[in-house]
C-alpha cells in the first residue's frame, strides 16, 4: 500500500511514521509513506496557500490552485484509490472504514488547515471525508496519521501476531477485555486465576464473556445496529 499526504506543515507529520509499528510496516516493505509539502505548488512568490475567506469573517482558507495541482501531479504516476479529505463534518472514521481502507493500494489524503479548504476542492476532487471524532482539530495532520495508523495496522503482516488486530476492539462489534501481564499479585491485586491457569478453552470463554460485559457496560450501542 502506498499512503501520500498533502499539507502545509509537514513537519507535523514526521513524527507517527518514525517509530515503532508504522516505521516498521515500512523498513518491510508493507507500506510507503510519502508527505508532500503544499507550499510546493505555490506559484505565489512567498508560497502562500492560504487567503481571505469570501463573504469575509474570521480565518483563512487553503486555495483550490495549489490542492489541485498537487493532486494532478502525484495522479499523474499513479491511480488514486480514494482520496481522503479530513474533516470533522466527514463520515466518522471507525474500525469498519479502517478495513475497508486497509485494502486499497493507493491512498490519497489532504489535511485542511485554518478554516479549512475552498469547498470546491471538497465538491470535485475529494472521493470521502473523514471525521476522527465530533471535537475541532487545529489541521488535519494529527487525524490524517489517526487514519493511517488505523489502517496500515491492519495490513497483513505489519503486526508481528498477525491475529492480534483480529482480538483488539470493534473488529468483532465488542471491545477488548481486560489484559494483564507481570507481576501476578500487585500491592494485593491479583490477576484473575483463570489467566494464569493454562487451560486455553477456559481463558478463551472468560475474554469473550469479560469483552461481551464490557461492551454492555461501556458501549452498549456496539450491540445495537451500530
Ligand atoms: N472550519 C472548520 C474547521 C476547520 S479546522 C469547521 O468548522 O468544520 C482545520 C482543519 O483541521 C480542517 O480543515 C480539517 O482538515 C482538520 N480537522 C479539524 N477537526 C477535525 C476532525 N475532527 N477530524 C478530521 N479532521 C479535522
Amino acid at each position: 500500500m502506498r499512503i501520500d499526504i498533502i499539507t502545509c506543515l509537514p513537519r507535523l507529520l514526521e513524527g507517527p511514521f518514525s517509530d515503532s509499528i508504522l516505521k516498521r510496516a515500512q523498513n518491510k516493505g508493507l507500506v510507503e509513506v510519502h508527505v508532500h509539502d503544499l507550499r510546493a505548488y505555490s506559484t505565489d512568490k512567498h508560497k502562500r496557500v492560504d487567503d481571505y475567506a469570501y463573504g469575509g469573517g474570521a480565518g483563512m482558507v487553503l486555495m483550490v490552485e495549489p490542492i489541485v495541482r498537487c493532486i494532478r501531479a502525484l495522479q499523474e504516476d499513479r491511480e488514486y484509490d480514494e482520496i481522503i479529505y479530513t474533516s470533522p463534518d466527514g463520515k466518522p472514521l471507525t474500525q469498519s472504514v479502517a478495513n475497508e481502507l486497509s485494502i486499497k493500494k493507493n491512498l490519497l489524503i489532504l489535511c485542511g488547515h485554518y478554516k479549512g479548504v475552498d469547498e470546491r476542492v471538497r465538491e470535485h476532487f475529494i472521493t470521502r471525508e473523514v471525521s476522527i471524532g465530533d471535537y475541532v482539530l487545529s489541521g488535519g495532520e494529527l487525524a490524517a496519521a489517526v487514519i493511517a495508523d488505523a489502517v496500515i495496522r491492519l495490513i497483513p503482516g505489519v503486526l508481528s501476531d498477525e491475529t492480534s488486530a483480529l482480538t483488539d476492539s470493534f473488529q468483532d462489534g465488542l471491545v477488548a477485555p481486560p489484559v494483564y501481564t507481570r507481576p501476578a499479585e500487585f500491592e494485593g491485586h491479583k490477576v484473575p486465576e483463570v489467566l494464569l491457569s493454562g487451560h486455553e478453552k477456559n481463558i478463551e470463554k472468560w475474554r469473550f464473556e469479560q469483552s461481551v460485559q464490557r461492551t454492555n457496560k461501556r458501549r452498549p450501542g456496539l450491540l445495537g445496529d451500530d
